[in-house]
C-alpha cells in the first residue's frame, strides 16, 4: 500500500540544507497499525505527512496505492488523498463555529457528497460514537476525548483506506485515550489500515508494528503483539 524508497525532506536556508528525514526506507501494507515513535524532532510529523500526502519528499520514491506519488499532479494527488486519507490531529482541528454535524459535514460536501448520502454517513457515525444527542452542540461545549472522537468521526466519514493520526491522544487523560485507542484497534480490525505518531508505549501497544524513528532515520522496526 506504502512504499518508501530512499526518501529524504530537507528545508533550505540560504546555503544551509537541514535535513529531516534521511534514507528513510520502509513499506507499510494494507491493514497494518503502525506507531511512530522517537524523541522530539525526529522527523516523525514530517514522515506522516508525507505519507498522508500533504508534504513532499525532497528525494526518494514515494508510491502510495501503486501512484507514484510525486509524478503526479497537485490535483490527482488532492484527489487521493480525498478518496482514500482520513487525518487525526492531536489538537483536533475542528471549526469552532461549526456545530458537531457541520463539522462532520465539512468533508462531504468538500468532496460533493449528495445530500441524502450526507445525511446518512453523519448518523451512522453519530450513532456508532453515541454522539446524536450532541450533534448541535459546538466544539467548545464537548470534553477534550469527544472533540477527538468528532475528529475520528470528521475523517471516518470520508471513508477512508487509511487513518493517519499525529498523537491523537496528546491532549487527553488517560481514560479518554484509551476510549481513542480501542476505537483506533476497533477500526484496523474493520480493515482501516492505520499509522499513529506516539510518544506512549501503552498506545504503541495497540498496533503491531513499531518504527523508531531517530535523528531523520528508522533505527528500529519492531513487530509487536497486539494487546487484545
Ligand atoms: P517530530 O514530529 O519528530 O517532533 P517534526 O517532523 O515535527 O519532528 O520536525 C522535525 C524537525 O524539522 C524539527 O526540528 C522541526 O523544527 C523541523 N521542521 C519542521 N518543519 C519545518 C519547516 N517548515 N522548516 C524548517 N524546519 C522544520
Ligand atoms: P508538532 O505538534 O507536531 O510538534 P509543531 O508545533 O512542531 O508540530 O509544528 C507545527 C507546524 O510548524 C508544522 O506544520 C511544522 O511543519 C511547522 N514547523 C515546525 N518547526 C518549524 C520550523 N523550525 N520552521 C518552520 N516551520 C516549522
Amino acid at each position: 500500500m506504502i512504499s518508501l524508497q530512499d526518501i529524504e525532506r530537507y528545508y533550505q536556508n540560504g546555503f544551509t540544507k537541514t535535513y529531516i528525514l534521511r534514507h528513510v526506507t520502509t513499506e507499510i501494507k494494507e491493514g497494518e497499525f503502525v506507531s511512530i515513535m522517537g524523541p522530539s524532532g525526529a522527523g516523525k510529523s514530517t514522515l506522516l505527512n508525507i505519507i498522508g500526502l500533504l508534504d513532499q519528499p525532497t528525494s526518494g520514491e514515494y508510491t502510495f496505492l501503486d501512484q507514484p506519488v510525486q509524478r503526479l499532479s497537485e490535483k490527482k494527488r488532492s484527489e487521493l488523498y480525498k478518496a482514500y486519507i482520513g487525518f487525526v490531529f492531536q489538537a483536533y482541528h475542528l471549526i469552532d463555529e461549526l456545530t458537531v454535524y457541520e463539522n462532520l459535514e465539512t468533508p462531504l460536501l468538500y468532496k460533493n457528497v449528495p445530500s441524502s448520502e450526507r445525511k446518512s454517513r453523519i448518523a451512522d457515525i453519530l450513532d456508532r460514537f453515541n454522539m446524536v444527542a450532541k450533534k448541535d452542540l459546538f466544539p467548545n461545549q464537548l470534553s477534550g476525548g469527544q472533540q477527538q472522537l468528532v475528529g475520528i468521526a470528521r475523517a471516518l466519514v470520508g471513508q477512508p483506506k487509511i487513518i493517519l493520526a499525529d498523537e491523537p491522544t496528546g491532549n487527553l487523560q488517560s481514560a479518554q485515550a484509551e476510549e481513542i485507542m480501542q476505537i483506533f484497534k476497533q477500526l484496523n480490525q474493520e480493515g482501516i489500515t492505520i499509522i499513529q505518531v506516539t510518544h506512549s508505549e501503552k498506545n504503541a501497544a495497540y498496533g503491531n508494528r513499531i518504527l523508531h524513528l531517530n535523528d531523520g532515520k528508522i533505527v528500529e522496526d519492531l513487530r509487536v503483539e497486539s494487546i487484545a
